[in-house]
């Protein structure tokens, strides 16, 4: 019998989780970087934004689990540290901090590096998975009314029943599809220019009086935010970020000035004294980006787009890797039920996943006037909504896990809808309005 044959192009975080899905259904996966993959904690070319504050929502830990069982006590056994998304961070909103009750919502604080090193060995180890590595993928061949196989950079053809394109945001996969004579996905572009700067600072487990993170997010006024996170190896990863204007400075004197400036002084006042332990990094990201390959009527068959090639979400969501490893989720269900119309079944699932991370993503930056992207009253009123939302969570339970559900992508976004959250965010509006008076 002939033997099934998957290629996956990009063994980043998508296409590690995308080929974790395949093994399940082919006979051997092969896995095709440009790189050359490190040990487990090391950065790499391919992969630059591992140097900067990387998060793993609460979905993404749990679909990383049932895919690699024990990677999560591995993990923490390599130094990541365990917390709870809402007890063990302080939120800052709406100029307050969301209360702190239990979540249950476990999250994993770690670089990236150290998280995505351990999914390849978990993924590597498999006995179908086979990787080449410093190979350039260049496009599809396409025989028999369908795609057969890989064009690599070096004019090699690695033959295969089914390829799928995880090769990031730098649309190359999206330019393969169009190479055939396919017509081009409809793209919806969110710019906010955002710049990112980040350092590490050395840990005491005493600092932040045991909090593990403090999220203070941009506000339409000052345009400016930061995350700090713990993370293995007792550092601090710190990002400082700012929407359509210049970039946090990298110098120390310069970093600490602009964290002063943030609307809360809880990451200054943390870091002021603290030890550096890093050079700093600085990146620009222009804009969300997001593929409808779900509207096309026309794809090919044998082949596919995930991961950050179908949307990429600014980063200061901490969405994009949960994203690609629920995709995965979609990814074994839609192969359960056969390869017939796969690409069709696979796209209308992964919008819906994407649907949510993008609503928040984007409803959010559209805050800032200067975003670029389709406003309606609709998005006027949610934003609107979510400020009360935030003020009435800085006392109440209820809105707060509301919110972080939603934020975490384990309850959809009308959740935070609910008659029971409404009431609270209503009556914790009016005590707000009542004590300021
Ligand atoms: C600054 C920044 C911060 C971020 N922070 C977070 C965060 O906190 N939490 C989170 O969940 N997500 C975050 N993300 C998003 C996250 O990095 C991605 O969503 C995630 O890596 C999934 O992307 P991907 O695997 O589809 O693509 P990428 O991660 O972009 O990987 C693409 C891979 O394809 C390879 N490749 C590219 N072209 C070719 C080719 N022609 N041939 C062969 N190989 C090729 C590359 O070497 C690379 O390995 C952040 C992104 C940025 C830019």
């Amino acid at each position: 019998m002939a033997t099934k044959h998957a290629i996956v192009v990009g063994g980043s975080m998508g296409g590690l989780v995308a080929a974790r899905a395949l093994t399940d259904y082919y006979d051997r996966v092969t896995i095709v970087d440009r790189d050359t993959f490190p040990a487990i904690g090391e950065h790499r070319k391919g992969v630059p934004q591992s140097r900067h504050t990387h998060g793993l929502l609460a979905s993404g830990r749990r679909m990383l689990e049932r895919f690699f069982p024990g990677i999560g006590a591995e993990l923490m056994a390599a130094g990541a540290i365990p917390g709870d998304v809402l007890a063990d961070t302080r939120w800052i909103f709406e100029g307050g901090t969301h209360c702190r009750p239990k979540s249950g919502f476990d999250g994993l604080l770690l670089s990236r590096p150290l998280l995505e090193g351990m999914v390849r060995k978990y993924l590597f180890a498999l006995p179908n998975v086979a990787v080449l590595e410093n190979c350039d993928a260049a496009g599809l061949v396409f025989a028999d009314g369908k795609v057969s196989g890989l064009r690599l950079a070096s004019g090699d053809v690695v033959a295969a029943d089914f390829v799928v394109g995880c090769a990031g945001r730098s649309g190359h996969v999206a330019n393969w599809l169009t190479e055939l004579g396919y017509p081009a996905a409809e793209v919806e572009r969110v710019e906010m220019a955002l710049g990112y700067t980040t350092r590490l600072f050395r840990r005491h487990a005493t600092d932040l009086n045991g909090d593990l993170a403090i999220i203070l997010p941009s506000t339409p006024e000052g345009k400016r935010g930061g995350v700090m996170l713990a993370q293995e190896g007792d550092r601090w990863t710190v990002t400082l970020m700012s929407y359509f204007g210049v970039n946090a400075p990298s110098d120390l004197p310069g970093f600490l000035e602009y964290a002063k400036s943030l609307p809360a002084p809880d990451i200054y006042e943390a870091i002021r004294n603290a030890e550096p332990v890093s050079d700093p990094q600085v990146t620009k990201f222009p804009a969300s980006v997001r593929h409808r390959y779900e509207k096309l009527k026309l794809f090919p068959e044998g082949f596919l787009v995930f991961g950050d090639a179908i949307c990429s979400f600014n980063p200061i969501y901490g969405q994009g890797m949960s994203v690609a490893a629920l995709e995965a989720g979609v990814l074994s269900e839609c192969l359960a039920a056969g390869t017939t119309n796969l690409a069709r079944r696979f796209f209308t699932a992964a919008a819906k996943v994407i649907d949510t991370p993008w609503s928040i993503a984007v409803g959010n930056d559209l805050r800032m006037p200067e975003t670029t992207g389709p406003r309606n009253a609709g998005v006027s009123f949610i934003n609107w909504y979510m400020g009360k939302l935030h003020k009435a969570a800085h006392h109440d339970p209820v809105p707060a896990l509301a919110f972080h559900a939603v934020a975490n992508l384990l309850a959809p976004p009308q959740s935070v809808m609910h008659p029971r959250v409404v009431w609270r965010v209503l009556l914790g509006n009016l005590w707000h309005d009542f004590l300021s008076k």
